[in-house]
């Protein structure tokens, strides 16, 4: 049965902070309403330090005994709920990182519909890949979309201002994808991009340059042509156009902005709670940024 069968309030929320401009909450609650199902996603914002044990323990405790129905996870703890979880499903265990927790069989489950979300969203590019992609950045978005290339086939190209970084991740992906060759860090420079991106290749943005209030950085060097046959997906979804989306589409380079991915997630995890077909286009058309 799932939870919604048996008519119950049901209780959604997020945890993260700071959590000020979140637009989950009128994603989920439109899934909600759309559904027929009463409910509510509130927002909890736990800042994190040496005091945030007390709060999360608390909300956890509210989904062990049913008082809520889902939570989802964002930053900076989504490396930190793995301290609190019963299991992590495949996704989130390789991953490192969980952004859906549900209750299954009595277990509270860490689930990643961030990979999902994204690869769901990549379809949309309307473009022929050709196998290699360029990641941005290496904190926690690019560890999640360098997870769901390489999975998929992809070569990915992880590119990070401290190589150190990029490498670690680059190893810790290929690892657990068993696929140390289909993935290696390089610096953060125009000409190691340029050489990196050549033709055909998918740049993918994981850093937060472009996003608002920083809407005039673009992490794509000035003075490189994006790549020929190439395309684009930024990860920033506010601005709806970004300056790196914008340089994209006067290029004549497919590209697409974050708003899908953030959709498609927030979809999964309902599907995850609910048991309903995730809802993308009812979300997708509540969308709104603040
Ligand atoms: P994060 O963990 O803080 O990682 C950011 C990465 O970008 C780090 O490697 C950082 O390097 C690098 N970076 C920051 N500024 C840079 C710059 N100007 N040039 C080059 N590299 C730079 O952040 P995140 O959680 O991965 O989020 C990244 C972006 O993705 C944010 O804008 C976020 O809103 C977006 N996002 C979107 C979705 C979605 O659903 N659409 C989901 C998740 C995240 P240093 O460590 O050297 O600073």
């Amino acid at each position: 049965m799932t939870r919604s069968e048996n008519g119950a309030f049901i209780r959604l929320g997020l945890i993260g902070y700071p959590l000020g401009h979140s637009v989950s909450p009128m994603l989920h609650e439109a899934a909600l309403k759309s559904a027929g199902l009463s409910g509510e996603y509130r927002l909890y914002p736990i800042q994190p330090g040496p005091e945030d044990s007390q709060p999360l323990t608390s909300l956890i405790d509210d989904m062990r005994a049913g008082a809520l129905a889902g939570l989802n996870v964002t930053i900076p703890h989504k490396r930190r709920i793995l301290d609190f979880v019963d299991d992590l499903d495949m996704i989130a265990r390789s991953v490192g990182a969980v952004n859906t927790l549900v209750m299954r069989e009595g277990h509270l489950v860490g689930e990643n519909t961030d990979v999902p979300g994204f690869l769901h969203d990549l379809k949309g590019l309307r473009w022929s890949p050709e196998g290699t992609a360029v990641l941005l950045g290496a904190g926690g978005s690019a560890r999640a979309v360098a997870y769901a290339l390489v999975s998929s086939g992809w070569d990915v190209v992880v590119a990070a201002r401290r190589k150190e970084q990029a490498d670690q991740l680059a190893e810790e992906i290929g690892s657990v994808c068993h696929a140390f060759m289909k993935i290696h860090g390089i610096e953060f420079t125009p000409q190691s991009l340029k050489e990196a991106a050549g033709k055909n290749a998918l740049v993918v943005n994981a850093t937060p340059s472009g996003m608002h209030p920083k809407v005039k950085e673009c992490p794509w060097p000035e003075n490189i042509p994006l790549p020929a046959g190439g395309a684009v997906y930024d990860l920033v979804y506010n601005p709806a156009e970004t300056k790196l989306s914008r340089l994209a589409r006067v290029s004549g380079v497919p590209v697409l902005t974050g708003a899908g991915m953030l959709v498609a997630q927030a979809a999964l995890s309902f599907h995850a709670w609910t048991g309903y077909e995730p809802p993308f286009t009812i979300m997708q058309k509540a969308f709104r940024l603040p």
